[in-house]
């Protein structure tokens, strides 16, 4: 059943006006393509100085985990940096539970920082290849379950930037 705090938009999610948006990083935590660039960009260098200390600190972030940094210049006060598995065939099961796992790492650390509305994009499913039905079942399953046991977070917005993503998020979540 759809939670009613859950909403999908299509667009970009530096734009967004939430407490917090999640980035699809990589275990560098040093940025990359994608919407880890596009966050980069649109947030400026405070976001790579802190994501710089907590590598210096701790060695990057593994796969499913998470970590948080200032939001910078975005509308955002927070950036999370969640890290979503590279999709592979031969280990699949695996890397389902590793995506549920960021999905949910997110939400864990952004309810610990007391945000209240939260911004993700499509982890995984850009450079690291993972099938977009399968990964939106799982992010949709993850957060709804999250939200069956939490009260504080108010809005989970899901961003899709490509159609296919898009389309695939309406379909299970309704809307118009
Ligand atoms: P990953 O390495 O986790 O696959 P990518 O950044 O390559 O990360 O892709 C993750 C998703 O982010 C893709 O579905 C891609 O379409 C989407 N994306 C790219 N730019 C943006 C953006 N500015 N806002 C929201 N989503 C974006």
């Amino acid at each position: 059943m759809k939670d009613s705090r859950v909403e999908v938009i299509q667009g970009d999610i530096t734009k967004q006006q939430v407490n917090a948006v999640v980035n699809a990083a990589n275990s560098s935590l040093l940025g990359g393509g994608g919407v880890d660039g596009a966050i980069h960009r649109a947030g400026g260098k405070a976001i790579l100085e802190e994501c710089i200390k907590i590598r210096d600190r701790q060695g990057g972030c593994n796969t499913g985990e998470a970590v948080i940094t200032t939001g910078g210049n975005l509308p955002a006060k927070y950036v999370i940096h969640a890290v979503g598995p590279v999709w592979s065939n031969n280990s699949a099961d695996k890397a389902a539970t590793l995506l549920a796992n960021a999905y949910r790492n997110s939400l864990k650390l952004a309810v610990k920082n007391g945000v209240k509305t939260i911004a993700f994009p499509n982890i995984s499913t850009g450079i690291y290849h993972f099938p977009k039905p399968q990964a939106a079942d799982i992010a949709i399953k993850t957060i709804t379950d999250f939200l069956t046991e939490n009260n504080t977070i108010t809005k989970v917005l899901f961003v899709c930037f490509d159609d296919d993503n898009y389309g695939l998020y309406q379909q299970r979540l309704g809307g118009s």
